[in-house]
């Protein structure tokens, strides 16, 4: 069957009042973001509360749905046959093929639900309805009418043009990404941030990111595995400004200078500082982790009270009650594990404690941080100044390190999602 268009649904709830022309708007772009490079032509437009996706010739249609369906926002995408008005005889017979070729099985039970928009066509919605519903039990004696609960409703919209469709393809829900703000996801190679920074831009928010390598312990290789991660997560979050931090000296430091079991805590408390400062810089209005309680010694909840204490924003942590099985199922399911997986060093493991402090208090850390005051400052400026920041999407990555002059805020025009 040959679509001509695609009606897109949304969930009537986030868009209440004066919402409504945002979201719809940013839906949109979001649309137009995910059918860019795909095969066909395609206009996305809004009518009447609608939004249709119309193809312009020959198209991939599962590409089409899966794209569409990675773009947060939609509850439903419906495939659409638009039929040129030739009267009631034409639309019986048009209709009893589309039942023919989108139904091989005809066994089910079905009602027709019609919407005259147009008043001069010559039947009203109840006389389509009974008209259509004679047409199809005609042609196909198997399927049977059921108006209360039926299998399938084959909806009828005269319009300009007919809109024929039944069939409705479950979308991913959430909110159009760049409605609900921006946040800064710390973003590892691992397993967990991937998934989180998903769960983060479901709910409506941009991100942007922030990764800590260490050259020369960790490899050219492990920084590109998070720039494949990052491109595969703006399949679905849209362009990701990636903040690429050179964290070696930061944590020789404190490797060189504190105690050696809160080192890890240490290190994610200066990983927290310097997100927040590009968090800041970019107008994000919170932190996102993938931690979750007890999966390692530094997110226990101690270890959580230890690093949260250095934040003014607020740190969201998607994943915080799952059990690593139902994220690894969440990271196969977005594409992300394969690449997760491989086995690159990370900037953590490289200088990590033999045994951890699993339960530190928060004064303790605090002490032995004293120990970097007068000789980590400048180390920490020059870490800030030294960062390197890609803009990353699902054709790859592009330096856009600012300049030390330029004005350093990127990407905050909503038209962004477009690019
Ligand atoms: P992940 O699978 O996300 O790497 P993890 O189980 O390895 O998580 P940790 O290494 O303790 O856990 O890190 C907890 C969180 O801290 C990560 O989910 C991520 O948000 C952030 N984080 C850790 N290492 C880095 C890094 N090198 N760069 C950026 N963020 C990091
Ligand atoms: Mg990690």
């Amino acid at each position: 069957m040959y679509y001509h268009s695609f009606l897109i649904k949304y969930a009537e709830i986030a868009i209440k009042g004066n919402n409504r022309k945002y979201f719809e708007d940013a839906l949109v772009r979001r649309i137009n973001y995910a059918l860019k490079g795909a095969e066909g032509a395609f206009h996305t437009r809004k009518t009447q509360g609608r939004i249709y996706v119309d193809a312009e010739g020959e198209y991939d249609y599962d590409e089409v749905i899966s794209r569409l369906t990675e773009v947060f926002g939609i509850a439903y995408i419906c495939p659409v046959v638009l039929l040129e008005d030739g009267g009631p005889d034409k639309l019986g017979a048009d209709v009893v093929d589309y039942v023919n070729q989108v139904y091989p099985d005809k066994d089910f039970t079905f009602k027709v639900e019609a919407r005259r928009a147009r008043k001069n066509f010559p039947l009203n919605s109840m006389e389509i309805n009974a008209f259509l519903g004679e047409k199809i039990l005609e042609a196909y004696p198997e399927t049977s009418v059921d108006v209360h609960d039926p299998d399938e409703i084959i909806y009828v919209e005269i319009r300009e043009k007919i809109c024929l469709y039944s069939k409705s393809i479950d979308g991913s829900g959430g909110m159009p990404v760049g409605t609900s703000g921006k946040m800064m996801l710390l973003l590892s190679g691992g397993i967990d941030s991937p998934v989180a920074g998903h769960m983060i831009a479901k709910r409506g928010c941009k991100i942007d990111a922030v990764y800590f390598h260490a050259p020369p312990y960790t490899s050219e290789r492990a920084k590109q595995k998070v720039i494949d991660l990052a491109s595969i997560v703006s399949r679905y979050a849209g362009p990701i400004y990636l903040h690429v931090v050179n964290f070696t000296d930061i944590q020789m430091m404190i490797y060189k200078t504190c105690p050696h079991d809160e080192l890890t805590i240490i290190m994610r408390r200066y990983m927290m500082r310097i997100a927040e400062h590009f968090a800041n810089e970019q107008g994000a209005l919170g932190l996102v982790t993938g931690e979750s309680i007890g999966q390692v010694a530094s997110q226990t909840p101690q270890s959580l009270i230890c690093t949260n204490d250095v934040c003014t924003l607020p740190v969201y942590r998607p994943l915080i009650g799952f059990d690593k099985n139902e994220i690894i199922e969440r990271a196969r399911a977005i594409d992300t594990f394969d690449t997760s997986i491989l086995p690159y060093e990370d900037c953590c493991t490289i200088f990590v404690a033999k045994h951890p402090v699993t339960k530190p208090r928060l004064k303790g850390i605090v002490k032995s941080e004293q120990l970097l005051k007068g000789i980590i400052e400048p180390v920490y400026d020059e870490t800030l100044r030294t960062v390197q920041v890609l803009k990353v999407t699902p054709e790859g990555a592009e330096d856009v390190t600012p300049n030390a002059d330029a004005d350093k805020a990127h990407g905050n025009d909503p038209a962004e999602t477009d690019q």
